[in-house]
């Protein structure tokens, strides 16, 4: 692309009302402008980035054997009636009637929808399990619309819907999504971590994970142990924090848990029971406590990315009571009973029931290490209060040695496990293969697409500008020369323009004759990782080769620098 000719209004300042970063910073570059709060149009370099965005979703989305789909915005009011969640949305949800008085909505997700397809198109076990997703925009009636496309109230998601059979197989679809994820955040260059959640108004029974983008701007308080995987989304627990005590390093120390607590609870029967009753106490926000600490044991996943994975305990001697009924019951009682409150989740397991642990996710997994539980120790359930009101520094609820530390962070994706909660009211049922009828089991995982272009700025930025990571970059090399009026420069650079454009790279040409300060400081404010600068000793065969994204400045002959580039 010649810049000449390219719709990308730079701006020296931002409007003063813009207070993220990524926010004056992509009005800034030219990327977005706003048409209403929370609206936003995006210009070209910003709808290249997010068709970056998009290109890498959509290529792990079908990696993980997903399958797109495009839902319709415009949805009747009765679906939601029939969720039970027209009333309940509350004014976030766009309302709206067409000619003839029928009532609608404009979806802010869209369980609705796909559970309407799936009962309509899926009947028999033999089409299940399937992951379908979409990437569209949805509509939510923010009461603060802030931050640029942090808060918007149109905005991007990819949403995708698993619907299974069992518990088992969801638990598996739900890993495999989380597994993308894992790679998309990674290939956008965020720095994130997952943490457990509230499950909101999307529900269900299954319990949740966030994955929060580090960032100051953020709007959620993390709590993060320092010694075990314990990691909270607070904010929903209603909590604030003073911004003061609030860390803005990142941790990334994840020791191993060494104390496992269990509750004493001797039979099969009484867990279910204690776990049911919680289940049904969901927003009483309880907790586990044993010996002053949760139950709830977080057992490490994959250590690469120091996710966390659910697992737990039980007596051995309990495991030979539990049969896979019995194991899945208390696995989704004890989610669902965990995920609202946002904290650590007691599940079941022993290394060697792998029968029963196959039941639960990961349990089968070869790295995963079931610990033996130290018996005997009181088992009863407390309020969440004293953790809501931990202050940095407190003592971590689910190990004896951590702290707490806080941090903020930006969602920048969700995963639910819903279970039957639509698939019961909306009856999404099938037959299995003895021809009985039962729901299907769903869960639910939604990126937002365009907060996810704002955290990825939030965290690659400096003075001067963006820093785009390499796969997100509007363009890859930006090819200046110094003066428009020189015809060597000019040569120089539309040869090695044309060049890599034919080698297949996304090249942005600053052919416009401004003043080099001007040009340089548009550079490094869009933030394309590779400039070559073409200068006087073009003369000389010499161009200048900067990295956006850090690293030493290059002297060197065009030949080098495509080879470089390359
Ligand atoms: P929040 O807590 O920030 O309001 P949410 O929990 O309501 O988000 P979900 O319903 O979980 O959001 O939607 C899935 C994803 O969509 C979120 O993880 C987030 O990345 C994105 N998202 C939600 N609301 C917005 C918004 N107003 N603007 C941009 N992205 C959003
Ligand atoms: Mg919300
Ligand atoms: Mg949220
Ligand atoms: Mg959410």
């Amino acid at each position: 692309m010649r810049q000449s000719q390219l719709l990308m209004p730079t701006l020296r300042e931002a409007p003063s009302e813009a207070e993220a970063i990524s926010h004056r910073l992509m009005l800034r570059a030219g990327l977005i402008r706003q048409l209403a709060a929370g609206i936003y149009t995006y210009l070209p370099t910003g709808r290249r980035v997010l068709r970056k965005l998009e290109k890498i979703i959509r290529e792990e989305m079908d990696n993980a054997g997903c399958q797109e789909v495009f839902m319709p915005a415009m949805q009747p009011a009765d679906l939601w009636r029939q969720s039970g969640r027209y009333e309940k949305y509350g004014p976030e949800l766009v309302r709206l009637k067409d000619r003839h008085d029928r009532e609608f909505a404009l979806g802010p997700t869209h369980e609705e929808v796909i559970t309407d397809l799936v009962r309509g198109e899926i009947n028999s076990y033999r089409q299940l399990p399937v992951t379908l997703y979409q990437i569209q925009t949805k509509f939510r009636d923010e009461k603060r619309p802030r931050y640029g496309l942090l808060r918007g109230r149109e905005f991007l998601m990819k949403d995708a819907y698993s619907f299974d059979k069992d518990w088992e197989g969801l638990h598996e679809s739900y890993q495999r999504m989380y597994d993308a994820y894992h790679r998309i955040f990674s290939r956008c260059g965020l720095r994130f971590r997952p943490v457990e959640a509230d499950a909101g108004t999307i529900g269900g029974e299954g319990g949740t994970h966030e994955f929060m983008a580090l960032a100051d701007i953020g709007e959620d308080t993390i709590a993060v142990c320092d010694r075990c995987q314990y990691a909270a989304n607070l904010e929903k627990a209603g909590y604030r924090i003073p911004e003061t005590a609030i860390s803005t390093e990142e941790s990334d120390a994840y020791p191993e848990p060494e104390k496992i607590h269990t509750p004493n609870i001797r039979t099969i029967d009484e867990l279910v029971q204690a776990l049911d009753a919680s289940a049904d106490k969901m927003l009483k926000t309880l907790l586990f406590i044993a010996d002053g600490n949760p139950v709830a044991v977080i057992v490490r996943g994959d250590h690469e990315v120091n996710e966390i994975k659910l697992a737990g305990l039980l007596q051995a001697d309990m495991l030979e009571l539990a049969d896979q009924e019995t194991t899945e019951r208390l696995t989704g009682a004890a989610i669902g009973f965990a995920g609202p409150i946002g904290l650590s989740i007691p599940v079941i397991v022993d290394y060697s029931a792998a029968d029963i642990g196959s039941a639960i996710a990961g349990a089968n997994e070869s790295d995963y290490h079931w610990k033996h539980v130290r018996p005997g120790v009181h088992f009863e359930m407390t309020r969440l209060g004293d953790v809501r009101n931990a202050v940095p520094g407190d003592g971590c609820p689910n190990c004896d040695e951590g702290k707490l530390r806080m941090f903020r962070g930006i969602e920048v994706k969700q995963v639910f496990k819903l279970g039957t909660k639509y698939s019961e009211v909306m009856q999404a049922n099938y037959l299995d293969a003895a021809g009985s009828e039962k729901p299907i089991i769903m869960g639910c995982y939604g990126i937002g697409i365009s907060r996810v272009m704002s955290a990825v700025v939030e965290q690659h930025h400096d003075e001067q500008g963006i820093r785009w990571p390499l796969e997100l970059a509007p363009y890859q090399v930006h090819v200046v020369p110094v003066s428009a009026k020189d015809a060597l420069q000019m040569d120089v650079a539309g040869k090695l323009y044309e060049e890599l454009g034919a080698a297949g790279f996304d090249v942005l040409l600053d052919d416009r004759d401004e003043r080099p300060g001007v040009k340089f400081k548009d550079s490094d404010l869009i933030g394309v990782p590779v400039r070559i600068v073409v200068g006087r000793q073009a003369a000389d065969g010499m161009v200048e080769l900067i990295y956006r994204i850090g690293g030493e400045d290059l002297q060197v002959s065009t030949e080098e620098a495509l080879k470089l580039v390359r």
